[in-house]
């Protein structure tokens, strides 16, 4: 199954593009960026960042257009097997870190099966973004002594996720992709024991240009994502950390 390599073989690297504030993608991402011979990318990579890349490299987004579905994953993962295969130098560019919700994995799966070297640079997940954006801490020695990053999008478009746990005291919760599944994750989480009056937030492309803080209660943000028109990419944050948040914040609604 594994292919022979050849001395000129390409190799790929996946590498976290950060939120979208093109200065925070790191000193690696931004260097190998700058080698890239191809460069393949997606809707979350911030403005700016593409421009790292050489003036000749070849540049495929893989994202969603307007009205088209993103490229299914097993095409973007013959996509780069090819590239490498044609013997170049392929950057993986993907929103944030590739292996917080990114299917990274699955990529790395798919390239080491083809025997393609690959190397993986971190990136600044969103929460970490958002934290930083809007200036409240993620744990705090009085509010939360853990923090979780979950998905709130699930393959089937349930939402079954471990709700006692989520909804225990002191940690606070991230939640990715969780817009259309808002409803459920907050009736199940007060369900689950936590309280309608915890803080909580919609942050809206943190770090770009654009970004939007929405705060409300873990009761009312249905009704605030809703009233506002919140859409993808939006975080979910839930924890009393977000009462911390310094004012006025740039972006904030
Ligand atoms: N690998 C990415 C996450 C990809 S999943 C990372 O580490 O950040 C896509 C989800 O990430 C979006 O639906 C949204 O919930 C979140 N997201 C990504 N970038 C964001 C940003 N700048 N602001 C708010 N949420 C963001």
């Amino acid at each position: 199954m594994t292919a022979p390599l050849s001395p000129s073989a390409g190799r790929v690297a996946l590498v976290g593009a950060g939120p979208g504030d093109a200065e925070l993608i790191t000193l690696k991402g931004a260097r190998l960026l700058g080698q890239a011979d191809a460069v393949v990318y997606d809707n979350l990579v911030g403005q700016g960042i593409l421009e790292l890349a050489r003036p000749d490299a070849e540049r495929v987004f893989v994202g969603k257009k307007a009205g088209h579905h993103t490229l299914p994953q097993e095409d973007i993962c013959r996509l780069l097997v090819n590239l490498a295969r044609a013997g170049k130098f392929v950057v993986r560019l993907k929103g944030g870190d590739p292996f917080v919700f990114g299917r990274g994995g699955e990529e790395i799966e798919a390239l080491q099966a083809a025997g393609i070297p690959v190397e993986i640079v971190p990136g600044v997940t969103a929460a970490l973004g958002a934290a930083a954006a809007f200036g409240f801490p993620l744990t705090h020695r009085d509010h939360a002594q853990s923090c979780v990053f979950v998905t709130g999008h699930l393959k089937d478009h349930s939402v079954e996720l471990d709700w006692p746990a989520l909804a225990r005291p002191g940690q606070t919760l991230v939640i990715y992709m969780g817009v259309t599944g808002l409803d459920i994750i907050s009736a199940r989480l007060q369900a689950a024991g936590l309280p309608g009056g915890t803080p909580a937030a919609l942050v809206y492309r943190a770090t770009w240009p654009n970004q939007k803080i929405h705060r409300g209660t873990l009761a009312t943000l249905p009704a605030v994502a809703r009233d506002n028109q919140v859409k993808p990419p939006t975080l979910i944050v839930i924890g009393s950390v977000v009462g911390l948040m310094r004012e006025p914040a740039a972006g904030a609604a």
